[in-house]
């Protein structure tokens, strides 16, 4: 069975929801990370989750992911922290819906607002620690690609496929659908920009999920430890050939 062994991880918006319980059960591994990377706009904040007996474990980064000053500082704290060791795993999970029912709903704000944290916040973030990562894929003895090697996983959303626009029903949600179709673009090209590097970039969905999030627009599934469980062993079998492609929790290729 595939083993996942990032010597280290990023994972931002991890105060709550699915990014929370990554960093959870990140820390609960047998062979956990060396160093896990804990980024949230407001790790004291009243939405914070991240618990006194999970911070110990972990180096947490008070960040915005769509401030390019904020994914900076950010950057130079991993740099220094690693000392001189490369960044395995960036998980782009922090994300926003402006949840509306309905198209004509639909506005400029939101769809920038959206665009900026769902699109623009992940590249800045992975241009960022891009040297990092470049670093971690140098330094490991392994052939090919894989997420213990080097790899960028952006959270995206099934809600994102033009070919299946899933739960239309439920919600239309433009701005989340069209943010998440460029996530999937931009993965896409990360996958064509550093394939060279031989680092892994995937677009993952992590099914209908119980958080703040996926409760907003009905009743979803899938449990926080049911999907993160899935994710992380979806995480440990892929390889090259999954190279710019979308997944769901389970590894089964979406459409586009
Ligand atoms: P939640 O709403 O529960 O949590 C979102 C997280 O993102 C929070 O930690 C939030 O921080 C953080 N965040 C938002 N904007 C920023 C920002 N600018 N900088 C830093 N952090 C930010 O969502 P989920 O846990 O459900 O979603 C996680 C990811 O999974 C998202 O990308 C989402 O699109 C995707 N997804 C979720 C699904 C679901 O059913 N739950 C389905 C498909 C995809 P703060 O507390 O500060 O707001």
């Amino acid at each position: 069975m595939a083993v996942l062994n990032a010597r280290s991880v990023l994972v931002t918006g991890s105060n709550r929801g699915i990014g929370l319980e990554l960093v959870k059960q990140l820390v609960g591994k047998s062979n956990r990370p060396e160093w896990i990377f804990a980024t949230c706009r407001d790790p004291e904040g009243p939405r914070a989750q991240i618990g006194r007996v999970w911070k110990k474990s972990l180096t947490t980064c008070q960040r915005d992911t769509s401030e390019p000053s904020s994914v900076k500082d950010a950057a130079t704290r991993v740099i220094e922290r690693l000392k001189g060791v490369g960044l395995t795993l960036l998980i782009n999970n922090a994300g926003i819906a402006r949840i509306n029912l309905v198209m004509e709903a639909e506005t400029p704000e939101d769809m920038s607002e959206v665009y900026k944290t769902n699109v623009i916040g992940p590249m800045m973030v992975s241009q960022a620690f891009l040297p990092l990562l470049r670093k971690a894929s140098q330094e490991s003895p392994q052939n090919g690609m894989s997420c213990s090697k080097a790899a960028i996983v952006n959270m995206s959303s099934e809600g994102g496929s033009i070919t299946t626009v899933y739960m239309w029903h439920l919600a239309h949600v433009v701005n989340y659908r069209c943010s998440k179709a460029a996530l999937n673009m931009l993965t896409r090209c990360q996958s064509l920009g550093f394939d060279k590097d031989e680092i892994l970039c995937i677009a993952l969905h992590p099914g209908f999920v119980q958080t703040d999030m996926g409760s907003s627009v009905g009743q979803a599934p899938l449990t926080l430890d049911e999907s993160v469980q899935a994710i992380l062993k979806t995480l440990s079998r892929l390889s090259e050939k999954d190279n710019g492609t979308f997944v769901n929790w389970e590894g089964n290729t979406l459409p586009w």
